[in-house]
């Protein structure tokens, strides 16, 4: 399990859910269920997301205990605060967890308070902490939104603004006309460029085959190849008989 990849949400469920792949991952076992495929589990089908936490409940027991006793070197719990913290979340009372430890109530109750308090330092760290470092990052590295007519939603959609910005400089030799220097052969580049040329056709616009052509023609020489990009990646749409082209 990979702390820094995960959300508190995601430590508490068990699971991580990987919106770009559809895929749900155990966090303990890397065991991966994708979405809209069914599982049988002990003669019993689920769907992806059932299927996780039924998994989680027969193969791990209790993801409480599981994230209380992992061993790493960011779990600094003592042995003595573990157990009293098991007590807790199996909801026994102050009075019972003192009868089983041979302790009085008001050890019991700071103990508890004692918690409170450490959990208060690490939610007002974290606050600070993820304003400080955690935000500029993810402006800078933002998710370009997939286009809406993709037609294979994959990591070669996801760009991040820096990047995005540095194909187009580097594969556009002017960007107003637009004009392709070549077409070049990373996935990840075709998409952003695609992204690009698309931009010079509207939207709610029938465009005939000779159209689309003189449009693309101003960009690249190899324009056949361009169209051909633009529909196979789902960024445009036409008949069938190729009569009429328009942005998906
Ligand atoms: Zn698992």
């Amino acid at each position: 399990m990979k702390l820094e990849e995960l959300t508190i949400k995601e430590l508490k469920q068990g699971y991580k859910y990987d919106e770009i792949n559809g895929v749900y991952k155990c966090n303990t076992c890397d065991l991966e269920f994708v979405d809209g495929e069914i599982y049988d589990i002990d003669g019993k089908l689920y769907e992806a997301k059932l299927a996780i936490k039924r998994h989680l409940l027969k193969k791990h027991e209790r993801n409480f205990n599981y994230l209380l006793n992992l061993d790493s070197k960011y779990n600094n719990l003592t042995s003595n605060q573990k157990e009293l913290l098991d007590y807790f979340y199996q909801g026994l009372s102050d009075k019972e967890i003192a009868k089983i430890l041979n302790v009085t109530t008001s050890t019991i109750r700071h103990q508890r308070f004692m918690f409170k308090e450490k959990a208060l330092k690490a939610k007002l760290y974290l606050a600070i902490y993820e304003q400080a470092l955690l935000n500029k990052v993810k402006e800078k590295d933002e998710l370009i939104p997939i286009h809406k007519g993709a037609t294979m939603v994959d990591n070669r959609y996801v760009t991040i603004n820096e990047e995005k910005e540095h194909i187009i400089n580097t594969c556009f030799t002017s960007l107003d006309p637009l004009k392709l220097k070549e077409f070049p052969a990373r996935e990840k580049k075709k998409i952003v460029i695609l992204g690009e040329i698309i931009k010079l056709f509207k939207k709610d616009k029938e465009y005939l085959e000779k159209e689309v052509n003189e449009i693309l023609k101003g960009v690249y020489d190899d324009f056949p190849l361009i169209r051909r990009y633009l529909i196979e990646y789902g960024f445009m749409d036409r008949k069938k008989d190729c009569s009429l082209y328009w942005v998906r």
